[in-house]
């Protein structure tokens, strides 16, 4: 009788196990096809916006450094990505 309890409590438990496992499942599973419905587009634009204000409709300098030429907010003092001084080039573009 004891036997019986403890598999009928080790069933239970695989049920629930099994029934919160399947939600988390069905939940990704509409969060992905609602993305994928809404467009991929969408999801960058925002993270983009978290990070500060777009580039693209900035002024941009480039990176004095020739090996680096990276676009960098006109108000930067040094290159973002090599970390040149900005001030040395004053290579201007409008972007
Ligand atoms: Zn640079």
């Amino acid at each position: 009788m004891h036997l019986v309890f403890a598999t009928l409590i080790f069933i239970a438990v695989i049920v629930v196990t099994v029934i919160i496992f399947g939600g988390w499942v069905v939940v990704t599973l509409i969060r992905t096809i609602a993305r994928a419905i809404s467009g991929p587009r969408t999801a960058p634009v925002a993270r983009q916006v978290s990070y500060g204000p777009p580039l693209a409709r900035q002024q941009l300098i480039r990176c004095p450094q020739t090996r680096c030429m990276a676009d960098n907010p006109a108000g930067a003092r040094f290159c973002r990505r090599c970390g040149q001084a900005m001030e040395a080039g004053r290579v201007r573009k409008v972007a």
